[in-house]
């Protein structure tokens, strides 16, 4: 077993109406004391259902995350949302840097860095993204690519309660596939060194967590890798019983 407490975040992405707040009620209702109790669970879904999810998870185990936030409190930021927005609504988290940002918003990793302090300054947690892409990967380059989004997008001040890192391989995001546990361990092997290593104790305890076509069928294995903490999940966290059967793999 392991002595970081997991956490198994879900991430909706653009999906989700009023009508799939029964999903998580499910999902609330499958993860009992005695879950809750080994592992957190989280559903990180479109700011749109932000209030609803929080309401509807009041004295239940599973938190509610928003999926992006911009840099600034408030201001002239047609469409965008705020750290302190989303707290407002009741989430206690938000991912930063996700891929699909980084690809459709060209977010650069400075600005992953200030989405994770707007985050922090509006009492989230940040959960940093970072992953290689299928040919930075092929050309041998991922360890590099990964510990360069590192230092890059993780701030000073980072903390195993503000922070969780998500190592999240783009080529294995919604494909089906997913990295050998030899390619995970190497993976997470080195986030624990760097993050350590500027962190101290903090990144000894911060949560890695693994994303990239999480399934049932595979999570067991995901989780016995080393340095791994948890998983977030795309597609399997839209189905309750995809996604509790993902979180009994991290109990
Ligand atoms: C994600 O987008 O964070 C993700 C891991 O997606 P999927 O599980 O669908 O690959």
């Amino acid at each position: 077993s392991k002595t970081i407490k997991p956490l198994v975040a879900g991430n909706w992405k653009m999906n989700g109406l009023r009508s799939h707040l029964d999903v998580y009620s499910a999902i609330a209702d499958g993860v009992t004391a005695n879950l809750a109790s080994k592992v957190d669970v989280m559903i990180c879904g479109p700011a749109t259902l932000t209030y609803a999810l929080a309401q509807a998870g009041k004295g239940r185990a599973v938190l509610v995350g928003g999926e992006d936030c911009h840099t600034a409190v408030g201001g002239a930021h047609t469409g965008d949302v705020s750290a302190e927005m989303l707290a407002d609504a009741g989430a206690t988290a938000v991912i930063v840097g996700h891929s699909e940002r980084r690809t459709d918003h060209g977010e650069a990793d400075e600005i992953v860095k200030a989405k994770a302090e707007a985050a922090w300054r509006a009492g989230l947690i940040a959960i940093i993204c970072v992953g290689e892409t299928e040919t930075e990967r092929k050309s041998g380059n991922a360890v590099s690519v990964v510990s360069g989004q590192l230092a890059g997008s993780v701030p000073d001040g980072a903390t195993a309660q503000n922070s969780v890192i998500a190592y999240e391989p783009v080529w294995a995001i919604g494909t089906g596939l997913t990295p050998t546990a030899v390619d995970v361990e190497e993976i997470h092997g080195e986030m624990r060194k760097v993050l350590s290593a500027r962190f101290d104790a903090e990144g000894d305890s911060m949560r890695l967590l693994y994303g990239g076509s999480v399934k049932p069928a595979n999570a067991s294995e995901l989780m016995n890798v080393a340095n791994v903490d948890g998983a977030l999940v795309g597609g399997a966290s839209l189905k309750a019983a995809d996604f509790l059967g993902i979180i009994a793999a991290y109990a």
